[in-house]
């Protein structure tokens, strides 16, 4: 079965929920299709303290809730538990696959964000669920009073130890550096919090446990010697990577799979835009995936408007 639209916008993050907003305000049939639940990587903290316009900071699902119901109310269709899986082209039409559907549309703009990388260390994948998480705003309610580990030093690791901080009994932050990589301003809320503790110069070797987790194995890097941490938990934040593949030849990648596109977010194929953290850019935020939105969604307004 085949859905017909002027532009499908896949990734209801900031930057698809504001192409979204423009796009609807512009006139253009668009619909929206997300895998999950709208919000995107968003939803995972708690307080956005440099998104302009909220002096006291908001929640990231608060925030995105309310780019979604602004999407909503101009109209725009949003699918949600739709994960696109190949878009093809061909006569001038995108059929953007969604399990047995296709929605053919005149553009499409690419806005699915990252996901988080995996360690790949011995029980990471055999207990996720069952103490391995990448989400502590999804999962840190099941370690309320417990200890857990963070491993990660760049600012998602940190803004979630510091989530975690308020509904564990303690957080250790694992990184295999000596110093962190997070923005300066997490690093003094960390080093301030007496419910973390920081554990520099260590790397994660496995998670150790049998229905769940019980702790995890570390090795020192200036003496090589082994240790083991007791944790119920395990939150991992060591990377972010694009899943780009189901768009086949139709946009150049960068050797990590980020899409290559212009100035004004155009791919290689006439038609194609992408927009927000899926892009290679130097800069990944909500207020440049917004900006990415925007623009994207102006440019192809501009292309569908050619071809009516
Ligand atoms: C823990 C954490 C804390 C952060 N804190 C801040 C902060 O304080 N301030 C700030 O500015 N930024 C912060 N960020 C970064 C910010 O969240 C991102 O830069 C922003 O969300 C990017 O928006 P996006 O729309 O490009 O991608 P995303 O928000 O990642 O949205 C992409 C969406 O696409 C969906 N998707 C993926 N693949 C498919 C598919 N095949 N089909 C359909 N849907 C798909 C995903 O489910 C997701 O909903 C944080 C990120 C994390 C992880």
């Amino acid at each position: 079965m085949s859905n017909a639209y002027e532009a499908a916008i896949i990734g209801g993050g900031p930057a698809g929920l504001t192409a979204g907003i423009y796009l609807m305000r512009a006139g253009i049939e668009t619909i929206l299709l997300e895998k999950q639940i709208v919000g995107g990587a968003a939803l995972n903290t708690e307080h956005i303290d440099n998104y302009p316009g909220f002096p006291d900071g908001i929640s990231g699902s608060e925030l995105t809730g309310r780019m979604a119901e602004q999407a909503r109310k101009l109209g725009l269709v949003i699918k949600e538990f739709s994960r696109a899986e190949g878009v093809g082209y061909t006569d001038g039409f995108f059929e953007t696959g969604v399990d047995k559907e296709s929605y053919r549309s005149v553009g499409v703009i690419a806005a699915m964000g990252t996901e988080a990388l995996k360690l790949g260390i011995p029980g990471e994948e055999t207990l996720v669920g069952r103490g391995v998480s990448y989400c502590a705003t999804c999962d840190g309610m099941f370690f309320r009073n417990l200890d857990v580990a963070v491993v990660g030093g760049g600012d998602s690791a940190l803004s979630e130890a510091l989530t975690l901080a308020n509904i564990a009994a303690k957080v250790y932050v694992i990184h295999r550096r000596d110093q962190l990589r997070a923005q300066q301003i997490l690093q003094a809320r960390v080093s301030r919090h007496d419910k973390i503790e920081l554990m520099l110069g260590k790397v994660p070797l496995r998670i150790n446990g049998g229905n769940e987790v019980e702790s995890i194995a570390l090795r020192d890097t200036k003496t090589d010697g082994e240790s083991e941490l007791k944790v119920s938990g395990v939150f991992f934040y060591v990377g972010l990577r694009p899943e780009t593949g189901f768009l086949g030849n139709l946009a150049d990648r960068d050797d990590a799979g980020f899409i290559v596109t212009d100035e004004n977010l155009r791919t290689k194929t006439p038609g194609l835009f992408a927009a927000g953290d899926v892009r290679r850019k130097s800069l990944r935020q909500i207020s440049t995936a917004v900006g990415d939105g925007a623009l994207a969604a102006v440019n192809l307004e501009k292309f569908v408007l050619e071809k009516r």
